[in-house]
């Protein structure tokens, strides 16, 4: 059967990183509930068993990125919505954070997000179409106390989008970012409880947020009806990043 022949897949090709909890996990689910065909990443092994492809990726390889997109490509077909979410935290004070602290995060947090956007989009390019939405987080705004390394990769992230969002823009292609604020997940659950109170203390909705409401975010922007939004940045915080 020729390619013209073939049914057209249904939905789009929808790749998340960092796919195997939290957030991104609630992504994967979100996509497929709208009928888009879904792969994710993760550093390890992971199988959901719900139709998603997933794949042994960490976004410090570039190896490994450039093998799971060939993946991605031949089981599903180029990818037309990314949302780059691998992210880490790595949490002490400035002086005592060791260059090598310091470039963990930046490497998977912020260059990680470059390398798989700059693959991605070289096929969005010419396909004419696609979305890329970065998971920033509150932490580029307000910059916590301990966070230096990871407030500097998600700041960075805003960065990197608006210029990307102008490069592409004139493809049809929208780059936005999601700055979530507190979210229940293994991420949060690594940090004192302690801290944790005293956070939910700065947020005006006194809660935090599930890993679906982010989610909801994301699949809004990688929505036709998000088609006028690019270089924005939206946050799902509970408030948290508004100020006083
Ligand atoms: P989790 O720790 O629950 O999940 C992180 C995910 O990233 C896992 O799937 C993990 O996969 C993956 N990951 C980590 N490092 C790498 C890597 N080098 N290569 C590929 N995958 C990697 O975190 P959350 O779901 O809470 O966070 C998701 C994103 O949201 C992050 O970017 C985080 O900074 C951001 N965020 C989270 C907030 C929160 O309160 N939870 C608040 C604001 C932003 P595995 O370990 O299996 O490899």
């Amino acid at each position: 059967m020729s390619e013209e022949d073939r049914e057209p897949a249904p939905g789009r090709c929808v790749l998340v990183t960092g796919g195997s909890r939290g957030i991104g996990a609630a992504c994967v689910s979100w996509f497929l509930a709208n009928g888009d065909r879904v792969a994710y990443t993760a550093r390890g092994p992971a199988e959901r068993g719900d139709g998603s492809l997933g794949l042994v990726c960490d976004v410090t390889k570039p190896e490994q990125i450039e093998a799971a997109f060939a993946q991605v490509e031949e089981r599903l077909g180029p990818v037309e919505v990314l949302v780059s979410n691998a992210g880490i935290t790595r949490d002490t004070l400035i002086a005592r954070m060791g260059e090598e602290v310091w470039g963990e995060v930046i490497d998977t947090n912020l260059t990680g997000s470059y390398r798989v956007a700059r693959r991605a989009v070289t096929k969005m390019l010419r396909l004419h179409r696609g979305r890329i939405i970065f998971i920033s987080s509150v932490g580029a705004f307000v910059g916590l106390p301990g966070q230096a390394n990871y407030a500097a990769s998600k700041a960075g992230l805003v960065g990197m989008a608006r210029a990307l969002a102008r490069e592409v823009a004139s493809r049809s292609i929208t780059v936005n970012v999601v700055a979530p604020g507190l979210v229940a997940t293994d991420m949060i659950e690594a940090l004192a409880a302690e801290r944790v109170e005293q956070m939910k203390g700065l947020v005006p909705l006194g809660r935090t947020a599930t890993a679906e409401e982010i989610a909801a975010a994301v699949g809004f922007l990688a929505s036709d009806g998000a088609g006028y939004i690019t270089g924005a940045v939206l946050p799902v915080d509970g408030g948290m990043g508004m100020g006083l």
